[in-house]
């Protein structure tokens, strides 16, 4: 059963009532971005109409002011992840970012040539271009566990490919192409035993469900605002004290300094140390609001909203024939990625937006994933919490009329 009060909850998103070729906007698109809510986009507005200054270097009352409220959003996301201290609180930009900044500076600073870092066969390119940019510049090797035919990752090999030499782990908590949730927590356990450090891309997780990195002993998680309906141009590093204070700064320049002459440098405590520069404060202060916003409606309504429409509508695409899922684990967060025989990916996409209905289609920024299912990519609808029914239904009728047009 879908959530009684789902048409309140998009009362709190302005931009889902709108219509796209005089059609009812369908955003089945969430895997690329969550909408955002009211009370986020209220927080930016307020930060920007009420208190704007900058932060941490003021005395006076409104930098005062805002340095409370973008530091009590660092609490937050520290709750948010359970993280055990808001020193372990990084802000970036993103995801992206977020990897770049741990293959710079942990990677440059302990990896060498030789040293084998292990990643996965799912990886959005995120999670592959900056190890990769490691490798070249340090001579360490890339190694990736491969992807069984339902998306799964072959544990098999991720044993075997745990050499002497794996220096570092770097895995997709789920897939964005594919949905799948990786068992990360084995992974952990096992890369520990090695004493190998391990890093969470959990951009398509932490809009799912709750996040524990203390449960999951993660040593970095890093996730995007933009995915957990909060503002684009802000996302968190975590990372586990230990690590943090033993890695070098990521960018020089005001805020990550103690002391500055032009002989030597000192650097800031954490978190500022890797906190360069006027930060995104009215971002921060918005993905807080995010947070708030998920906690007001429950993780647990949320989820079973999303179970119901991955079930629904797995189960109604099927039934149309002559469709081939990709990603079909039983452990897997509310992606649909699939192609109609005979018909090209981005035909599909663009008859689906002449009918107002928004899905992804192409690579999904995972290549060397759809080479793995020799494919130029997926067509790919991802749900959030606000989806209905009737908008699976909208979908499934979509494509059932594109299969009638072209075969
Ligand atoms: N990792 C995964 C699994 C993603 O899905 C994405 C974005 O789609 C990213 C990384 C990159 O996120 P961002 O572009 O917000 O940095």
């Amino acid at each position: 059963m879908s959530i009684k009060n789902i048409e309140a909850i998009r009362m709190d998103f302005p931009v889902l009532h709108q219509k796209v070729h005089g059609k009812p906007w369908v955003y089945l698109d969430n895997a690329a971005s969550g909408q955002k809510p009211l009370p986020v986009i209220n927080a930016i507005s307020e930060y920007y109409l009420k208190y704007h200054s900058n932060v941490h270097r003021g005395v006076h009352y409104m930098s005062q002011l805002a340095t409370d409220k973008f530091e009590a959003a660092r609490k937050t996301v520290q709750h948010f992840l359970n993280a055990e201290h808001d020193h372990e609180i990084i802000w970036t930009t993103g995801t992206t970012e977020g990897i770049n900044l741990v293959a710079a500076t942990y990677g440059r600073k302990f990896l060498k040539e030789g040293d084998e870092i292990l990643i996965t066969g799912m990886e959005h390119h995120a999670n592959i271009v900056p190890w990769q940019m490691l490798c070249e510049e340090k001579g360490c090797v890339l190694r990736v566990v491969p992807v069984l035919e339902n998306g799964t990752l072959d544990m098999a090999s991720f044993y075997e490919l745990f050499s002497d030499k794996t220096r570092f782990l770097s895995v997709v908590h789920v897939s964005n192409a594919l949905g799948t949730l990786n068992p990360v927590k084995e992974m952990i356990k096992h890369a520990h035993s090695k004493n190998i450090p391990v890093l969470l891309d959990g951009a398509q997780s932490s809009c799912h469900f709750a996040i524990d990195v203390q449960d999951l002993d993660c040593d970095f998680f890093v996730f995007s605002g933009h995915k957990v309906f909060g503002p684009t141009g802000i996302g968190v590093l975590y990372g586990k004290t230990e690590y943090l204070e033993k890695m070098p700064p990521y960018k020089g320049g005001g805020e990550m300094i103690e002391t500055v002459t032009f002989e030597k440098t000192t650097y800031a405590g954490l978190p500022f140390k890797f906190e360069a520069g006027t930060p995104d404060i009215a971002n921060a202060i918005g993905l807080a609001a995010a947070m708030d916003y998920i906690h007001s409606i429950g993780w647990d309504v949320m989820e079973a909203q999303e179970k119901f429409l991955l079930e629904y509508a797995t189960e109604e695409i099927l039934k149309i024939g002559g469709i081939k899922l990709y990603g079909t684990s039983p452990e897997k967060c509310s992606v649909l990625s699939f192609l109609i025989e005979g018909i090209h990916p981005y035909d599909t996409g663009t008859i689906l937006d002449k009918m107002g209905i928004a899905v992804r289609t192409g690579h999904h920024c995972a290549q060397p994933l759809m080479g793995r299912f020799c494919i130029p990519g997926t067509v790919r609808a991802s749900f959030a919490f606000y989806n209905t029914k009737e908008e699976v239904d909208a979908l499934i009728s979509g494509l059932k009329r594109i299969k009638t047009m072209f075969l």
